[in-house]
């Protein structure tokens, strides 16, 4: 239940929860039915045309009302838009399944008027990037990265941007003078191995640019790795095209890393963009954002992770929400963050499991925050827990064999004994893979042991 209602209908409304969804996601994409002259209407060809998309981003009120008709007559809302625009695709609109905030891809796209109600913790840049900008454009921060924001343009602005300080405040690209500034400081910093493309999104640029920004990244012999951090495949697939599938395979290694924060998200159209640039060679990883009323439910991450590696993407971070101003109403506590992180460890792959990272105010980098696994540690043992909460002891190199006296609790062994070696494991009694064990152990009786296969 959200705590804050603010662009639904009515307070009851939102509470509507059992309510079959009034769903906007069309088998068809949507047409004028949509009710408002606002919303273009559908012609052959054009839905899966992205450059028709981003002309058809919904910018104003009076068309988001063609959509959400409740919206209708909502003047507040002018000055959150007025302070930071909204775009959002058609196509990501029809992922809509519910007007109101409940749903989350409602609530990642549609402007809240809490968006101005800033407590004095927030700031516009709390990673302090404008200071660690030798170039205007280019942030360097750690040694040997640095990201580059190409654009300021984005094919929707999610409603929960770090860089709501410059994403759509002026549409704008990188000008051949800046980038060849850029250029020049990775060319005096051959240390710098990894840049990343970001924005904006990068891939909201005509294929023109991007080969443009590319090209010159790639002609600085230092440069092993692009990174293109863009939210395309997830508001905008059809922009990945042929074409530029193409154009990013001329510039190996090109690594994408982008951005699905709920499982609504995971569409057809989406998996098929991520298969084409998974196709062209491309690692993809995704980085979500924990957002409070989106994804802050460990089972809503436990399925968008396992719907990602079915993508071919690996969940690679999840990020506590930076302090930025404009988005307090999507805060967790970071408990939230480390009660997921429990709950997906032991229950899925380790290879869909991100690393939950708060980025450090004042610009400290990313930092990962964990479970405590390591419950003691003495010179000659370290004292582990897993997820089960079973304890067992691993020993330091040069530590023979484990320590003749018994436990000084006797069949109960506790943490000092592990820590000694007095004892190797204390074992919770009822796991599933203990009942798994027992009922291998019984079926095995009797039976020779020591070979896998059939003699
Ligand atoms: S796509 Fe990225 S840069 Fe653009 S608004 Fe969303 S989070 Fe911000």
């Amino acid at each position: 239940m959200q705590q804050h209602v603010v662009v639904t209908l009515t307070d009851t409304e939102e509470e509507k929860g059992s309510e079959p969804p009034s769903t906007m996601r069309a088998e068809e994409p949507p047409s004028s039915s949509l009710n408002d002259p606002a919303v273009p209407p559908k012609a052959a060809g054009q839905w899966n045309d992205w450059r028709w998309q981003i002309r058809n981003r919904i910018r104003t009120l009076g068309q988001l009302s063609g959509y959400v008709p409740g919206l209708s007559g909502r003047d507040d809302l002018k000055s959150v838009i007025g302070k930071y625009p909204m775009a959002i695709t058609p196509y990501y609109a029809s992922l809509i399944r519910r007007a109101d905030l409940s749903d989350p891809v409602f609530r990642m796209s549609v402007p809240n008027r809490q968006e101005l109600q800033d407590p004095p913790c927030l700031s516009e840049d709390p990673l302090e990037e404008h200071v660690d900008m030798p170039v205007p454009g280019l942030i360097h921060r750690y040694r040997d990265r640095a990201l580059l924001i190409a654009t300021t343009t984005c094919s929707m602005y999610c409603r929960h941007c770090t860089r709501k300080r410059i994403a759509g405040t002026r549409e704008s690209s990188i000008s051949t003078r800046r980038l060849r500034q850029v250029v020049e400081y990775l060319q005096s910093h051959p240390e710098i191995s990894d840049v990343i493309v970001s924005g904006g999104d990068p891939l909201t640029m005509p294929d023109a640019s991007v080969e443009s920004v590319l090209s010159a990244v790639r002609s600085v012999p230092s440069v092993q790795v692009i990174r293109i951090g863009t939210r395309v495949p997830v508001v905008l697939p059809m922009r990945i095209t042929e074409d530029l599938t193409a154009l990013l395979r001329r510039y190996h290694p090109v690594w994408i890393n982008t951005h699905f924060n709920h499982p609504n998200e995971l569409t057809p159209e989406s998996a098929a963009a991520c298969a084409k640039l998974a196709d062209a060679g491309i690692p993809l990883g995704n980085q979500s954002v924990l957002l409070r009323g989106v994804n802050d439910q460990p089972q809503v991450i436990e399925q968008l992770c396992r719907g990602l590696i079915g993508m071919r993407v690996r969940p690679y971070y999840l990020y506590q929400c930076d302090l930025v101003r404009g988005v307090e109403h999507f805060r967790t506590s970071v408990r939230a963050g480390v009660e997921i992180m429990e709950y997906l460890r032991g229950r899925v792959s380790g290879i869909a499991i991100p690393t939950f990272v708060i980025d450090a105010p004042h610009g400290g980098g990313k930092i990962p925050v964990l479970p405590s696994y390591v419950v003691s540690m003495s010179p000659t043992h370290t004292v582990l827990r897993n997820y089960e909460g079973l304890l067992v002891n691993y020993p330091e190199p040069g530590v023979e064999s484990m320590a003749e006296e018994p436990s000084e609790l006797g069949a109960s062994p506790g943490v000092w004994d592990l820590a000694s070696g007095r004892a190797s494991v204390i074992q919770p009694a009822r796991t599933l893979r203990a009942q798994r064990r027992e009922s291998i152990r019984s079926r095995r009786v009797g039976q020779a042991t020591g070979f896998l296969f059939d003699q």
